[in-house]
């Protein structure tokens, strides 16, 4: 299903058993390409595999990570924090695109335990948004492949270049090991395609004397769907942020019958294919019902229907992402409505910008964010069924739900109803 396949002299290497990719390059067929080593792909100041070396129209092979000692303290940050080289799951094949590189392997030494959490990603077929003028297709064919793989296609090389020693010796000397592999590689990526249809779902409210300026609270509607038979409901994952959208719009909505209804123009918007990689907020950006510059602000919900393993102690939280980063006004709303209605303990954990998670990233209100709307992310934490068909309703603590979807609620109205327009006084870190 896969439509790819790596075959090294007279070895043939399967997608999942030996190899995955993620989609975003376009379908290709490369053969007989010399296959470079170049250490751990990084280019940095400290420590850099691209120094005097020659990638262009090369086929690349690296190592994930980056250079550690035996305790894990890092040659690049000089601590156990790993750098963005290990955190970005884009950063090498970015870098090893702009050096000229034609495809990037890496080796992905946690094969079967990386693979078991990404499983529904790579196994599905991969999606993409159909949006005019769009350069998606355009990264670097990039494929994670597995340690034994690894080890067969740098055979050749001799002992010495056994993964183990190549790292020791790596941070030992501080310097990039690099050699080139004389292989025969073919790497053939073909893919059926199909058109598939969905929906976002869009609830307006318009606004009263400031109705041409837009707030939007979202959630996404889709989850994983039927994998091997086996139903995902995600209950969590959103049904959570689902059912908090619907209850605000019903709200909103009795308020304007009442003859209370919002200063600004209130936007619900369900989206779909946020699984996928985003899809539905992505689509929107590009195709917004309302002007994107008169957009104030989006209040992104995604999964605050649990308690994790952080919060076993005291269960009064919620994370709240992204709500500092474009706009101070936006953060001190939602830290003032919170102080006069939910108090609830507002943990930041996840929007400090070196956490390994970069939830930041990871859900819908991203789009907007990188649009240069202020954005906030209410969630509650990954747990043990996230992505799992146990992700079920008999789990969800609707209290937590409620008193959350109250501060999104109270946020919301007082961005839609205050005098001023939210300011943005801050640049974004990237
Ligand atoms: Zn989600």
């Amino acid at each position: 299903p896969s439509g790819a396949i790596i075959k090294n002299k007279n070895k043939t290497y399967t997608f999942i058993d030996n190899f995955y990719y993620f989609s975003g390059f376009s379908d290709f067929n490369i053969k007989n390409e010399d296959v470079l080593f170049l250490g751990y792909g990084i280019e940095s100041e400290i420590y850099n595999d691209y120094k005097d070396q020659d990638v262009r129209g090369k086929v690349l092979l690296v190592l994930n990570g980056e250079p550690r000692n035996k305790k894990g303290k890092s040659l690049i940050t000089e601590t156990k924090t790993p750098s963005v080289w290990t955190t970005s799951n884009t950063k090498k094949s970015i870098t090893a695109s702009e050096n000229g590189a034609i495809a990037l392997l890496i080796i992905s030494e946690n094969y079967i335990g990386r693979l078991n959490e990404i499983e529904h990603f790579v196994k599905n077929p991969p999606c993409k948004v159909v949006i005019d003028n769009e350069e998606d297709d355009k990264s670097l064919p990039t494929f994670y492949i597995s340690p034994e793989m690894a080890n067969d296609l740098m055979n050749d090389l001799g002992n010495a270049w056994s993964l183990k020693k190549i790292k020791k010796k790596t941070y030992k000397q501080k310097t990039p090991q690099i050699a080139l592999i004389p292989t025969v590689l073919d790497i053939v990526v073909e893919r059926d395609k199909h058109e598939i249809l969905t929906e976002n779902i869009l609830g307006f409210i318009e606004g009263t004397d400031k109705k041409d300026e837009l707030l939007i609270i979202s959630a996404h509607y889709d989850h994983l769907g039927v994998i091997d038979g086996e139903v995902y409901n995600g209950a969590d994952d959103d049904g959570s942020g689902t059912v908090a959208l619907l209850e605000m719009a019903e709200a909103f909505s009795k308020a304007k019958s009442e003859g209370n209804g919002p200063r600004r123009s209130i936007l619900f918007l369900a989206f779909a294919g946020e699984e996928k990689g985003l899809l539905g907020s992505k689509y929107y950006v590009n195709k917004p019902f309302f002007p994107l510059k008169k957009t104030i602000a989006n209040l992104n919900i995604d999964m605050i229907g649990r308690i994790d393993n952080n919060h076993r102690e005291n269960t009064n939280y919620v994370y709240l992402i992204g709500a500092d980063k474009l706009s101070s006004d936006l953060h001190n709303i939602s830290s003032k409505c919170n102080r006069e209605y939910t108090e609830l303990d507002l943990d930041y954990t996840y929007n400090s910008p070196d956490d390994p998670n970069r939830f930041y990233y990871r859900s819908d209100h991203y789009n907007f964010a990188r649009k240069n709307i202020p954005v906030i992310f209410f969630f509650t934490g990954i747990h043990e069924d996230y992505h799992k068909a146990t992700d079920t309703i008999d789990k969800i603590n609707f209290n937590k739900i409620k008193k959350i979807t109250k501060l999104v609620f109270f946020t919301a109205w007082t961005l839609a109803n205050r005098e001023d327009r939210i300011l943005v006084d801050k640049i974004p870190n990237d």
